[in-house]
């Protein structure tokens, strides 16, 4: 039986004997509570032989729960100095590929081949959107995401319309995906402790967008243009987003939303219905 990673006294101790100087500015807040990594594995329902991605790894701590389940995990890891780490802690699971390198700049489809494949990861905060961003606008085969985020994020990846969360990320977030907060975790959970509240977030790929969209591209710019001046009303916020005067006119009654609300209130259907609008007038 192997220690397990995830335990203070075990985190220093590979922190010492490797001379680890932890990065602040590659958010580097490594786990040290067992529990919270078995609720992830759970959270995931991680199979054996199931594909999963890792993002960064850092001394293998969640990475050996994925493996201890059975998944094939390829983990991504960009500081240079923990692959020695990691060759350590992780010996002897073969199930584990780990790669140095970005997660924003690798090419992912060409490092795992599976056919469909779940993300699993504690996240570097201070690159969370971009990363969450790019798996699904790339549209590669991931099937689940269940990640650590700062828990404000991850109340703004669930919030509905009309709330002060609620903005472009969480449509985005929930046209691709079915989001859910699965649990609080509090930074004693983290060496070092970050200075937020964290929570795991589950997000399941739609196998369809909830909202018929004719095109994409035009859904998301009327989405960022409506929340860009959010102190703006509706018809203003489109125009500052370069839509001409009368053709934000035209969307508007077209559809029937009253150009004098706030972007923050709009459903994803009335974001799909006036993007629509805007698509068949081009
Ligand atoms: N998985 C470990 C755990 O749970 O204890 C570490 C999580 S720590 C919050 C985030 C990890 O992401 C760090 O190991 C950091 O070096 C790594 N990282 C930061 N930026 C990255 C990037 N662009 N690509 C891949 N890994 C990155």
């Amino acid at each position: 039986i192997r220690p397990k990673i995830a335990k203070r006294d075990v985190t220093l101790h590979i922190l010492k004997t490797f001379g680890i100087q932890m990065s602040k500015k590659l958010g580097q807040n490594f786990l040290v509570d067992e529990q919270v990594v078995d609720g992830i594995v759970a959270a995931a329902a991680v199979k054996p032989g199931e594909a999963v991605l890792e993002i960064g790894p850092g001394i293998g701590t969640l990475t050996q729960g994925l493996a201890e389940a059975g998944a094939n995990v390829t983990a991504v890891e960009l500081d240079r100095q923990l692959l020695d780490v990691l060759a350590k802690t992780l010996a002897g699971y073969d199930n584990v590929r780990i790669i140095h390198g970005d997660i924003l700049r690798i090419d992912i489809s060409r490092e795992i081949r599976a056919e469909k494949f779940k993300v699993i990861a504690n996240l570097p905060y201070y690159i969370t959107t971009p990363i969450i961003m790019r798996l699904l606008e790339e549209r590669l085969p991931v099937e689940l995401m269940v990640t650590m985020v700062q828990k404000e994020v991850a109340e703004r990846m669930v919030a509905a319309p009309g709330s002060k969360d609620y903005g472009a990320l969480s449509v985005a977030v929930q046209f691709y995906t079915q989001p859910e907060i699965m649990f609080v975790v509090p930074p004693q959970a983290f060496i070092p402790a970050p200075a937020v509240e964290s929570a795991v977030i589950r997000c399941r790929v739609r196998s369809a967008p909830p909202v018929s969209v004719t095109d994409e591209k035009a859904f998301f710019r009327v989405v960022k243009a409506a929340f860009a001046q959010r102190r703006k009303t509706l018809a203003n916020a489109l125009k500052g987003g370069g839509i001409a005067q009368e053709v934000v006119d035209a969307m508007l009654r077209q559809t029937g939303i009253d150009g004098g609300r706030r972007g923050e209130t709009l459903t994803l259907a009335e974001f799909a219905a006036l993007a629509n609008a805007w698509t068949s007038r081009q």
